[in-house]
């Protein structure tokens, strides 16, 4: 099997005091977790930065990833130019005291020849509890100059079109040139500005409680969405456009844990203790069978061959996301053994 345009996520933070009412992760913050980078820890993330085909570094949290600034900007540091960062944030901070963060990432980045997209999240759930809301303080700061290292985008974490869009326009509304919003497709619209255009990009809601409206799309309009975005069948690892091969989405916790994104159960090691590369670890992927099977399998068709369907539509139909799915079989090593068998 082939993989490359590998994603590595780096979750730097378990620290979150904002709270909002949808949060994948409110079991972790009192676990408090920052992620420190030992000698090992760089080591690896040098290599892991720095390989060719990364197409991607993301930096979030199982928290608020503002609240682990040291982590996040000396992994900037790790790179040996030409690396594209993620910062993945509610950006919740005083504009004076964001608008510094933002001006010491942009000098890091300058001085290492790398970018770094700031993706804002711009739901209901974030945006009622963000005092000091970022998303027309960016725009503005972005308007105000060229494109240069660092750029923004917009994100949600679930498919409520019309809340991020109306709410965008209006932060957008006192910058110059008329904003609008084109769609994009099925996950992702346009913020225009001018000349400038601002991606924005939808999420299925994971764990839709019975208050969560009804046009939010199930498991399987999900993956179909995602499908017509790619052109191709929908399998775990990192999406990456038909024809090009997918590549591994590796997450490191704040605790250093080393695991593929929804398949955790599975722990491959920790950045501080053990040796990482991405030819290992695209190894160790080749040689396990379920791992083999979910990067290579269209994901609907590997769940189809677990026996008990009635359980497995159920568990869909409470996670509504594939790769909480995978974490939920996962409490079920018969359905996992099903999996993975020949
Ligand atoms: S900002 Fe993110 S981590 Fe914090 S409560 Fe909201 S969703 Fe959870």
């Amino acid at each position: 099997m082939e993989l490359s345009g590998h994603l590595l996520y780096i979750d730097i933070t378990q620290i979150c005091g904002i709270g909002c009412s949808f949060c994948m992760y409110a079991d972790r913050h009192s676990l408090g977790a920052q992620l420190e980078l030992s000698e090992q820890g760089r080591h690896n993330l040098a290599r892991l930065i720095n390989h060719p085909s990364v197409k991607r570094v993301s930096i979030s949290g199982e928290g608020e990833p503002l609240n682990n600034v040291a982590a996040f900007h000396a992994i900037l540091g790790l790179s040996r130019g030409g690396v594209a960062f993620e910062f993945i944030t509610s950006g919740f901070l005083p504009h004076d005291r964001l608008n510094r963060f933002y001006d010491k990432t942009e000098a890091i980045l300058q001085a290492h020849g790398d970018t770094c997209n700031i993706r804002l999240s711009s739901d209901s759930y974030h945006v009622e509890k963000i005092r000091h809301r970022p998303h027309g303080a960016s725009l503005r700061r972005a308007l105000a100059a060229a494109q240069g290292a660092l750029s923004f985008s917009f994100r949600s974490v679930d498919t409520d079109r019309a809340f991020t869009r109306g709410y965008l326009l209006r932060e957008a509304a006192d910058c110059p040139g008329k904003p609008r919003i084109v769609e994009a497709g099925p996950l992702a619209d346009q913020l225009v500005v001018g000349d400038r255009t601002f991606a924005i990009d939808y999420k299925n809601h994971v764990h839709p409680g019975a208050e969560v409206a009804t046009e939010r799309l199930d498991l399987h309009a999900y993956i179909a969405a995602i499908e017509a975005r790619t052109g191709k069948r929908f399998t775990l690892g990192s999406l990456n456009p038909a024809p090009l091969h997918n590549g591994l989405d590796v997450t490191v916790k704040p605790d250093g844990a080393v695991a593929l994104y929804g398949i955790e159960y599975l722990a491959l090691g920790n950045i501080h203790a053990d040796s990482f590369s991405w030819e290992a670890l695209a190894g160790r992927v080749a040689g396990d069978p379920l791992l083999h099977r979910l990067h290579t399998t269209p994901f609907l068709d590997a769940i189809a061959r677990i026996d008990d369907q009635d359980a497995v539509r159920a568990l869909a139909s409470t996670v509504n996301n594939p790769y909480w799915l995978v974490k939920e079989i996962a409490k079920h090593p018969g359905m996992m053994q099903q999996l993975a068998a020949k």
